[in-house]
């Protein structure tokens, strides 16, 4: 049985019609640049999200680099983050003079250990970007007091965390990122809210930041041929916006369809290897699937095993940022970010998509079970 990381056309034929007539829509009118619809799914995610603005933009990581602009981060601003994410978290950092600066992560949830940001902090700490990893909450009440107490901005990379939510203080619920200054968001195909091609949209309560982000994606214009500042060309395409606005509606159900999914993976793999932990304050999105295994071996095997059965699986990342080559000048080396090192040799993710049938997780469960089995070379 052959099994996909992300079966985009399983949840499709249900929506078919209503996507195809609202793209046939936007085709009709040829209001393909900031048309209405952009504006009603802006208004819609902003809702969806309980926060007061939504910027939408060309991708996940436009909305980074101009929500850090936005922010406020400047050229030699030093910003804590975690290496432990996709690049397009510190390159667009790099990207506008900012300094990226690795913390380790916490070994249970994969996010930013709040302690070891601690100790990064200088006097030219200038931001905190949390990544919520694999749609799990980071421990926002520890860095929304680090931020608060160092008077830092806080941009959450939630690219991978739509959906969603954390309790602050233990109270009411709220979505993820919308407890920072900025929450910035992917609908890369991918993503819990995929779109049909690239998109990505920020969030922000703040008047400013929303007034500099709806300039910044339209080449710093407000009215047109009038340049307050430099911009750039980064909106959120009109027909990507209709059928946003269509998945959007639905999206709360997938959430916990792939909940659902976690808990059957949990079920026939907690012998087996070590299983997402969701802590009570949190919900999960599980926008990926991730186990660990006791050794980089066992890993290794079991990921060979699954892709020899035609199971799709996945290393969420193999080379943590610190040690990458493009990060070289930053000297970081092996044993400087010991958790962040011992995680990325011992995870792996599995098919991860709301409409997984119990037959395709027992498979897969039974292959990995089948492959732990194997003995380690
Ligand atoms: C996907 C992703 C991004 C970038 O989003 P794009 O829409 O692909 O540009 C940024 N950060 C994280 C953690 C991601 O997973």
């Amino acid at each position: 049985m052959k099994i996909q990381m992300v079966d985009m056309l399983a949840g499709y034929p249900p929506i078919r019609e209503e996507i195809e007539t609202a793209v046939r829509n936007v085709f009709n009118k040829a209001n393909f640049i900031l048309g209405e619809e952009v504006k009603k799914f802006e208004a819609e995610f902003a809702a969806h999200n309980g926060a007061r603005y939504c910027v939408g933009v060309a991708n996940g990581t436009d909305a980074l680099r101009m929500a850090y602009i936005a922010g406020g981060i400047k050229p030699g601003d030093e910003v804590i983050t975690s290496p432990f994410t996709f690049i397009a978290t510190s390159e667009t950092l790099s990207q506008i003079g900012a300094v990226p600066v690795f913390a380790d992560i916490d070994p249970v949830t994969y996010t930013l250990d709040p302690k070891s940001v601690e100790k990064k902090i200088t006097k030219k700490t200038r931001a905190l970007v949390p990544v919520h990893l694999y749609g799990h909450p980071c421990d926002m009440d520890a860095l929304l007091a680090l931020a608060k107490k160092h008077n830092l901005i806080v941009i959450e990379d939630t690219a991978q965390a739509f959906t969603a939510k954390y309790r602050p203080g233990g109270k009411d619920w709220k979505y993820l990122g919308t407890l920072g200054h900025c929450g910035t968001f992917s609908f890369f195909p991918a993503k819990n809210l995929g779109a049909f091609g690239d998109g990505g949209a920020v969030l922000t309560n703040d008047d400013n930041i929303y007034a500099t982000l709806i300039q910044l994606r339209n080449h710093g214009s407000k009215a047109r041929y009038h340049h307050e500042m430099e911009g750039f060309n980064s909106r959120l395409d009109t027909v990507q916006a209709a059928v946003l606005s269509i998945r959007l509606k639905h999206v709360e159900k997938w959430t916990e369809m792939r909940n659902e999914v976690a808990k059957k993976y949990a079920e026939r793999l907690k012998d087996v290897c070590v299983t997402p932990f969701v802590p009570a304050n949190c919900r999960h999105s599980f926008n990926y699937y991730t186990l660990r295994f006791d050794s980089k071996e066992k890993r290794d095997n079991a990921q060979k095993h699954l892709t020899e059965q035609g199971i799709a699986n996945q290393i969420y990342y193999p080379i943590a940022l610190h040690l990458q080559e493009a990060y070289k000048r930053l000297g970081g080396k092996r044993g400087d970010l010991p958790a962040c090192d011992s995680a990325m040799d011992a995870v792996f993710s599995l098919p991860m998509y709301p409409e997984l049938t119990d037959e395709q997780i027992n498979v897969i469960t039974d292959k990995v079970k089948e492959a732990v089995k194997i003995k380690v070379k």
